[in-house]
């Protein structure tokens, strides 16, 4: 198709540009032709009427929705063939009858008078193209693909859109605000542009905006101008200190959250641990400080930055946006909690952004329903570490969990038997070194040798593994099979 329209164009050489020059028309109010009542057309004037267009259709039929908006005196609608003096005094004309002749009658009858023509399915006979589109209130994405591929320009607006929130459209309500106040308020327009950029790249200010909160323009603008800029420079870094908690999900960087994303993509520093793969971090700005808070160093209690450490780089120059990124959820066996005490006793605001926790990419990767009607009518998250502790000091005839107090918020073997036997599913978050004695644990409680039970190893990274077995071959399947950390046990009737 690329090679028809190559054949038909004049040679390469010929033209200076071959590239489209963006534009977003005001089209209100403004008269349109479209010729033309089939399918396609409709989806034109329903765009053109959303841009307050006033649309003239010409075509001898039309769809039931096209009639319709005749009814209701939306559009205006000749019902007969298309005639040369139709283009006469149109801002755009667009052509969509399916009949190649009149297409290109359109087409050359609008070009010949200068005006700008859309013929559908004829590149040729394109002036303009009409773009994959999004809105978000003030917002308008636009993707397109010179006319060669609408399928792809609309999955790429999707991907866009698909990260901006109702938040963003707030935002921008918020900065035009902003800029009329500021005219009044800061003569210089250079500390003008300073204020507003800030604003604009403000973290913070977004998440209370997605939080529904309601911020006043005065308040925006004082916040935007908290700390004074050193002369010439102009720098984007809102001056207030913040702390996202983000969820980096199960490792694959396309599972992170638009939220988060956005939150990688405009910190001053990134905290991050081992469950985080490298790629996630690609996002983040040059000159983003990354600090490694790697599990090694958690086990040896050594070198492990501490909360402590947010609240220092978050009052550090004047107030930084600093990212917190944890594997999966926060929430979800995160020791959140630690850090969450330390911001709150500091007075640093902070925000939790959640991610896709191991569990469910684990289910995702299994094909395993987690609830399923009829079969497992709840889930539980549980660690294998506090469960097989349990299963020693019970062994050893000890006061359960009487030395280590994680082991007492957690469920005894014979809990989660009880709870497999009530159609629970159980996932099993640490388990993979302990998976023998959580096995042996739940058989002695009375769990069934068939209960079903997959591990997943590395959900949703390259390394990805599944291995399904019964309770009772298990932990002898997954050392066959050579998994490895970080793996997730999921054990229910679910897991077959
Ligand atoms: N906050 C994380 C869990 C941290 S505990 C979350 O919500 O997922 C660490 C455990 O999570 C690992 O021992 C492993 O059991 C599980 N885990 C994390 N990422 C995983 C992955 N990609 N595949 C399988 N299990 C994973």
């Amino acid at each position: 198709m690329a090679s028809d329209r190559d054949r038909a164009r004049p040679a390469a050489t010929d033209r200076v540009s071959t590239g489209m020059y963006p534009l977003l028309l005001d089209l209100a109010g403004r008269d349109v032709l479209v010729v033309g009542g089939g399918f396609v057309a409709e989806r034109r004037v329903a765009g053109l009427l959303d841009a307050g267009a006033r649309v003239k259709l010409v075509a001898p039929t039309a769809t039931d929705a096209l009639a319709r908006l005749t009814l209701d005196r939306r559009i205006e609608w000749a019902a007969r063939g298309f005639e040369p003096g139709d283009v006469i005094a149109r801002t755009l004309v667009f052509t969509a009858t399916g009949v190649l002749e009149v297409d290109t009658a359109v087409a050359e009858e609008a070009r010949a008078r200068g005006i700008f023509v859309n013929s559908a399915d004829d590149n040729e006979r394109c002036d303009f193209h009409v773009p994959a589109v999004a809105r978000r209130g003030d917002i308008v994405i636009a993707v397109g693909t010179g006319g060669a591929a609408p399928a792809l320009a609309a999955r790429l607006r999707d991907r866009f859109a698909g990260s901006l929130g109702p938040e963003w459209a707030r935002l921008v309500t918020l900065l035009g605000q902003m800029r009329d106040l500021a005219r009044e308020r800061i003569p210089d327009h250079r500390e003008r542009a300073t204020a507003l950029m800030r604003a604009a790249g403000d973290s913070a200010l977004l998440a209370r905006l997605a939080r529904g909160e309601e911020v006043s323009a005065t308040e925006a603008l004082s916040r935007a101008r908290a700390v004074a800029v050193p002369a010439g420079q102009a720098t984007p870094l809102p001056a207030v200190a913040f702390v996202s908690l983000v969820g980096a999900g199960p490792g694959a960087p396309d599972l992170l959250t638009a939220r988060a994303r956005d939150r990688i993509a405009t910190a001053d520093v990134i905290v991050y641990d081992d469950l985080v793969d490298r790629s996630v971090l690609d996002a983040a700005r040059p000159e983003a400080e990354l600090i490694y808070s790697g599990k090694r160093g958690w086990q040896t209690g050594e070198g492990r930055p501490g909360p402590e450490l947010l609240v220092q780089r978050a009052l550090e120059a004047g107030g930084k946006r600093v990212v917190r990124l944890k594997g999966g959820d926060p929430n979800v066996f995160g020791r959140s909690t630690d850090e969450i005490a330390v911001l709150e006793e500091a007075g640093v605001p902070y925000e939790i952004v959640p991610g896709i926790t191991a569990a469910l990419a684990a289910a995702a990767a299994a094909h395993i329903p987690l609830t399923q009607r009829g079969v497992a009518g709840s889930l539980t998250l549980a660690t294998g570490v506090a469960m097989a502790a349990r299963s020693e000091a019970g062994a050893s005839g000890e006061a359960s969990g009487s030395s280590s107090a994680p082991v007492d918020d957690q469920p005894t073997p014979a809990d989660i038997a009880s709870l497999v036997r009530a159609g629970s599913t159980v996932a099993v978050y640490m388990s993979l070194r302990v998976l023998p004695q959580i096995a042996d644990a739940l058989l002695a409680a009375g769990v069934s040798v068939d209960l079903p039970v997959a591990v997943v190893g590395s959900a949703s990274l390259p390394g990805e593994i599944v291995v399904k077995a019964r309770l009772a071959d298990i932990a002898l399947r997954v050392t066959t099979a050579g998994v490895a950390s970080p793996a997730i046990a999921i054990l229910g009737e679910v897991a077959k």
